[in-house]
């Protein structure tokens, strides 16, 4: 299978009042073409950032982020056009990301427009089609957002970032403010479309629970640093790093023997703030299993079973 994008040694630190804010702070992954790349952690770890930086919202302040092994920071004139066509991203907040004041043909039809796809006649099959691609209709075009349920904004966003079809399309926990009801059907939104089109995903989310069903691999980050890649079955049957472990003890299991047998951690304690992380594992004020090599250096990313990468003394 052929890699589509690579993230090198990627940084994407802020200049604050207070000092310097290593949001993403050297991270490594390579996701496949149709694959599902899940990138998990709690708020304020830097998956955000990471994505941000990714679809080149943000530029990097270190590392390269290549895509079809091209550095897209180098990216100039025709080929930034040509590039910002090919990555999309959905939001969080389908109430804020769509302009009020448009009707739901017109924000779809915007990137249509920009990137000179399709006028006229054309141009409204096409956002008809995506209206029923996402599950929505034509009658909806000439509506606003406010007139839409919280899920049906969320397909609205999807049909926005397929209007000028992308290859590629960074979703920012798109389901995190949807209603537990409807979350199901928007994942499964995703991997229809996904069917269809051939479209390869970071999926991004704060919760494990969440990203399970729709990842091929995942990645965890804990304070703006990759702490552990796998595919989803292995990092939930078999996690290694002990951050991966306490945010799998927080998903309870239906199944009351197997509930009794599994390791629990219960994390103490806030996340660090990313402007004063602690030194050498970023994570060894919660871990249960620090040592004082820990305090020392960061430790890095080691293949410790084929395609299961860790960052972790432990091993
Ligand atoms: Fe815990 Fe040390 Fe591993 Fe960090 S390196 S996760 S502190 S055992
Ligand atoms: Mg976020």
């Amino acid at each position: 299978e052929e890699t589509l994008l690579e993230v090198k040694n990627l940084k994407k630190h802020f200049n604050v009042r207070n000092g310097v804010l290593k949001a993403v702070d050297g991270i490594n992954f390579a996701i496949k073409r149709g694959e599902t790349f899940g990138l998990v952690g709690e708020s304020g770890c830097g998956k955000s950032t990471a994505g941000r930086t990714i679809v080149k919202l943000y530029d990097a302040t270190e590392g390269e982020v290549l895509f079809n092994g091209e550095n897209i920071y180098k990216y100039k004139g025709q080929k930034l056009k040509k590039f910002n066509q090919q990555m999309q991203m959905v939001f969080q907040d389908p109430y804020a990301s769509l302009n009020p004041r448009m009707t739901i043909e017109n924000i779809i039809g915007e990137g249509i427009d920009i990137h000179g796809l399709a006028s006229g006649k054309e141009r409204k099959e096409q956002i008809y089609q995506l209206l029923q691609d996402v599950g929505l209709n034509s009658e909806h075009a000439g509506r606003f957002p406010h007139e839409f349920s919280g899920g049906q904004r969320q397909r609205i966003g999807i049909a926005r970032a397929l209007a000028i079809q992308p290859q590629f399309i960074v979703a920012d926990e798109p389901i995190s403010a949807l209603d537990v009801s409807v979350q199901a059907q928007v994942v499964n939104l995703f991997k229809k479309l996904q069917r269809e089109r051939d479209l390869t995903y970071l999926f991004i989310a704060h919760d494990l629970a969440m990203v399970k069903h729709i990842s091929d691999r995942i990645g965890v980050m804990y304070l703006g640093k990759m702490m552990e890649i796998t595919t989803s079955e292995k990092l939930y049957s078999h996690p290694l790093h002990p951050y991966t472990v306490s945010l799998l003890s927080a998903i309870p299991i239906p199944d009351p023997e197997v509930e009794k047998k599994r390791e629990r951690i219960i994390l103490q304690g806030e996340v660090p703030s990313p402007m004063n992380p602690p030194s050498g594992c970023p994570f060894r004020t919660r871990c249960p299993k620090a040592m004082a090599k820990c305090a020392e250096s960061m430790p890095e990313m080691k293949e410790v079973e084929p395609g299961h990468f860790t960052a972790c003394h432990l091993y």
